[in-house]
């Protein structure tokens, strides 16, 4: 049992080494526990506006008496762009069974499994006026070496004036979750609530920088 945690660490870790080097903008980690019941996440995860891609690591222990097939679906508005993988251990002492996975899938879950997974996202443009997803190819503006999209000449006109109020709010903002279902039942069984902060919020206590 203790090994078994100590890989997890391990792999929890080099995973965030992995993220760290490849620049995946902002990157989190959450632990959960998975159940029949609801599951439970022992904190949010927090990740700041403004990156373009993102990365978050998820490890979770499945509790008994659960047992069963999972889907795991990022959830929110607007929708980003995001791909699943899962994590084998880097080195298999053959102490740990894991389920497969296929098409965002978890197949044959038991209890006492611990899964790691790693979520890679990515912003769709967003208007920064109204936050709206857009089109690369829609309105679009120039400003401080970045493109920023418009879905019409009523939020481009606000942006022109007053760029500086709206030029960090092109990422994604609020509450997201990464949910996981059991197949049959459809019944949640673990939610990790991801918070995107925008940078103002996350400065709130400090000036400019
Ligand atoms: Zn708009």
């Amino acid at each position: 049992m203790r090994i078994r945690s100590i890989i997890t660490l391990v792999l929890a870790v080099l995973l965030s080494l992995v993220a760290a080097v490849h620049r995946w903008g902002d990157s989190s980690h959450a632990i959960g526990l998975m159940s029949l019941n609801g599951g439970k996440a022992r904190h949010p995860s927090f990740l700041e506006s403004g990156w373009d891609r993102y990365a978050q690591i998820t490890t979770a222990r499945v509790l008994p008496p659960y047992r069963g097939d999972v889907r795991v679906v990022l959830e929110g508005d607007p929708p980003l762009d995001y791909d699943i993988r899962f994590s084998k251990p880097v080195v298999d002492l053959g102490l740990r069974r894991l389920p497969d996975f296929r098409d965002d899938i978890l197949y044959g879950i038991q209890p006492g499994d611990r899964l790691a997974l790693w979520v890679l996202m990515r912003s769709f443009p967003t208007d920064p006026v109204c936050g709206m997803s857009v089109r690369e190819g829609d309105l679009s503006h120039p400003y401080q070496g970045k493109i920023f999209f418009f879905c019409g000449d009523g939020c481009l006109a606000s942006f022109r004036a007053e760029p500086g109020r709206y030029k960090d709010k092109d990422s994604p903002r609020g509450k997201y979750n990464l949910a996981f279902y059991d197949t049959r039942s459809g019944k949640s069984v673990l939610k990790v609530p991801l918070i995107f902060k925008g940078k103002e919020d996350s400065h709130a206590s400090g000036g400019h920088h």
